[in-house]
């Protein structure tokens, strides 16, 4: 039997996991709760149970294994497998992650941050066709992503590299929460996008149901705003468009610096579709000179949330023979 890979993809909520052969293709799937409590101190131990179980009952060894990944929020430093400031898991400390999973299945582990992850699996058998050189960017509840750059995924001295939600797009911006003002995330992640919204209401004089709504204290989610817009809402079509506008310009920028095949949008936000993307390439190509706008392309991603599983097991293939 060919050995195998192992991807998790932990969450606040939840915690994926995957079986794949080394080519990608996922073969078994499950999932447990993750468990915050107590400074989130059983979420590793349940994690190591989850999978011995699983081995237990499919008769598989960690000798049938290459490794395991794993994708995880807060700050990740991959050499030493180690994580710190993952607020929603209530780990403020130091956790050795590697060190406890390695001695507790006796499988190789490999671990990385979430949106890095996502941008492997998107890179490897979604959106960006496994070329060596593809940018990720997810539109959530906040913007990250990962940068893949001559095969390899950056990630700059302090493991920051890739923070494409922190771009600056406006100097007078709104303020972020990382402490500087008009980064993309304040504009383009889920409440970026009604930000935008309220802040362009103020302005609008014109007839459009989201502007009612804005004005009545009703409440606006981005899929709203993107769902009025698609149906012609004159005010609605004005908040997409200038979202795009900073979206383009943040791809602008990445496509100026990095020359990618291409540059994958994800993310919850990115249920907008086409709508969307040709909107963002509408103005990437204003903002990129002739080589950058004709070689790359903006995509939307593929993988939806098996990005997560299928990037992070991508990992474990540094320890294949
Ligand atoms: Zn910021």
């Amino acid at each position: 039997m060919d050995k195998k890979i192992i991807g998790i993809d932990l969450g606040g909520t939840t915690a994926k996991f995957a079986i794949l052969t080394p080519d990608g293709e996922i073969q078994q799937k499950w999932s447990i709760d993750t468990n915050i409590l107590d400074d989130g101190k059983h979420i590793i131990p349940e994690i190591i149970e989850s999978i011995n179980h699983r081995l237990n009952l499919y008769h598989m060894k960690a000798e049938d294994f290459i490794g395991i990944g794993m994708g995880t929020p807060g700050t990740v430093d991959s050499e030493a497998g180690t994580v710190i400031g993952a607020y929603n898991l209530n780990w403020r400390e130091l956790q050795f992650v590697k060190k406890m999973i390695e001695e507790g299945t006796g499988i190789k582990f490999a671990i990385d941050n979430d949106a890095n992850v996502a941008a492997l699996g998107e890179r490897w058998k979604g959106a960006g066709e496994n070329d060596p050189d593809v940018v990720f960017i997810t539109l959530g509840t906040g913007v990250g992503g990962g940068i893949v750059a001559d095969g390899h995924l950056l990630h700059g001295v302090t493991g920051a590299a890739g923070e494409i939600g922190h771009i600056t797009i406006d100097p007078n911006g709104f303020e972020c929460t990382c402490g500087k003002r008009g980064c993309l995330e304040t504009v383009s992640s889920a409440t970026g996008v009604v930000r935008v919204a309220r802040h362009l209401a103020e302005e609008y004089a014109g007839d459009s149901r989201l502007k009612a709504m804005l004005d009545n204290g009703e409440e606006v989610t981005s899929k709203d705003v993107f769902e009025l817009a698609e149906a012609d809402d004159p005010f609605g079509l004005m908040v997409v468009d200038r979202v795009c506008l900073y979206l383009g310009l943040a791809c602008g920028n990445l496509g100026n610096t990095l020359n990618p095949s291409s540059i994958v949008i994800g993310g919850g936000v990115s249920a907008a579709g086409e709508f969307l993307r040709s909107r963002v390439e509408k103005y990437f190509k204003e903002f990129t000179f002739p080589q950058v706008r004709e070689s790359t392309k903006i995509k939307l991603a593929e993988l939806g949330n098996e990005a997560g599983v299928i990037g992070a097991a991508s990992l474990a293939l540094k320890y294949a023979e």
